[in-house]
């Protein structure tokens, strides 16, 4: 096997060491990587050739902005001709953001990406972490899957429809809305009608505004003033709120509603999001979610809350006015929603 896969980590558990604050990012990972893959490789041939590569800053991804979405990409595309296909180790708090980001910003591709990362060290004797990488760079260098995916614990899901559904297990995540890409057992078994089509990317640079798109729950007893609270920053965009069902609000609820409409009318995007994992919105199904379509609040089928997040972010960060927005949020840019 003489494929190149590049190995980008940014941090992660997979990579960090017990400290007294609890698991911290290590500086001495590529070495004690590297020992570990090549003891995996006894022949030498099973596994690609890779180099790897660290982003400037090693992070607990809980603290990951749209920044280093960005930044993950420009490393990407400056190397992307060197390489048949790309591993990005990444934690995995918030792997599902960054995996429905990188499939925006990237676009179309015509190379795998795959993240991953674990929920056990690789400093652990027992540990998630080298098999999930092994795999990883296994996929990445064999199969034709020209998309941003995660793999983790036996599953390649499609990165922009996954979530994190599990904070204690290994096989933390889930494609809520749509099948696993591939399954890994004894076999590989690879849903190739499912991918995408692979193309010649044309890679651009974006700013992103961290501040732009904001998130609200509604809850029972929800009030307006939350929605104005939000809303006092400016810098805001975009508001996705999160209903019940199907997407019903608490329409009952006037002051709470002429909000949503006056922020609507001053040219915020308001996304609806059900807070149903499976599912999605079917706006109007119910005379609550009606009251969403009568103030030109968009349902945003069955994205994902970190697919919908990223799109938004994306779609402002192109320079999209709202009305250019609205009719691509239920509209699948690359495969994130029916
Ligand atoms: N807090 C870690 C992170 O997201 C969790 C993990 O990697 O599993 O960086």
């Amino acid at each position: 096997m003489n494929k190149r896969i590049l190995i980008l980590h940014t941090g992660g558990t997979i990579s960090m060491v017990a400290s007294k604050q609890g698991y911290v990012p290590s500086e001495n990972f590529p070495a004690r990587l590297h020992e570990q893959l090549e003891s995996q490789n006894l022949g030498g041939t099973e596994l690609p050739l890779y180099n790897l590569l660290e982003t400037d800053h090693l992070i607990d991804s809980s603290n990951s902005t749209p920044n280093d979405w960005m930044a993950i990409a420009s490393l990407l595309s400056q190397h992307w001709h060197k390489y048949e296909g790309f591993v990005v180790l990444h934690g995995t708090d918030t792997m599902a953001y960054t995996a429905s980001a990188l499939s925006f910003i990237l676009g179309e591709i015509d190379k795998p990406v795959i993240l991953t990362g674990s929920q056990i060290p690789l400093a652990k004797v027992r540990n998630d972490a080298l098999s999930n990488l092994v795999i990883s760079l296994t996929l990445a260098a064999n199969y034709d899957i020209p998309e941003v995916c995660i793999y983790f614990n036996g599953k390649l899901v499609r990165g922009n429809r996954s979530t994190k559904l599990k904070s204690m297990q290994l096989d933390a995540f889930h494609s809520p809305n749509f099948p696993d890409l591939a399954t890994v057992g004894i076999d590989v078994d690879l849903q190739q009608d499912l991918l995408l089509e692979a193309n010649k990317p044309s890679f651009k640079h974006y700013e992103f505004d961290p501040q732009a798109v904001a998130i609200v729950p509604m809850y029972p007893g929800v009030p307006s003033s939350i929605i104005n609270s939000v809303l006092s920053n400016k810098k805001i965009k975009a508001l996705i709120i999160q209903t019940y069902g199907v997407g019903n609000p608490p329409d009952a609820n006037k002051a709470l509603m002429k909000r949503l409409a006056k922020a609507e009318e001053d040219g915020i995007v308001i996304v609806n999001l059900s807070q149903c994992l499976i599912g999605g919105v079917f706006q109007g199904s119910y005379s609550t979610g009606e009251s969403l379509n009568q103030i030109g609040i968009i349902g945003g089928a069955d994205l994902t809350l970190e697919a919908a997040f990223t799109k938004l972010h994306y779609l402002l960060a192109k320079g999209y006015s709202s009305d250019e927005i609205k009719p691509l949020i239920a509209a699948p840019l690359r495969g994130e929603c029916r």
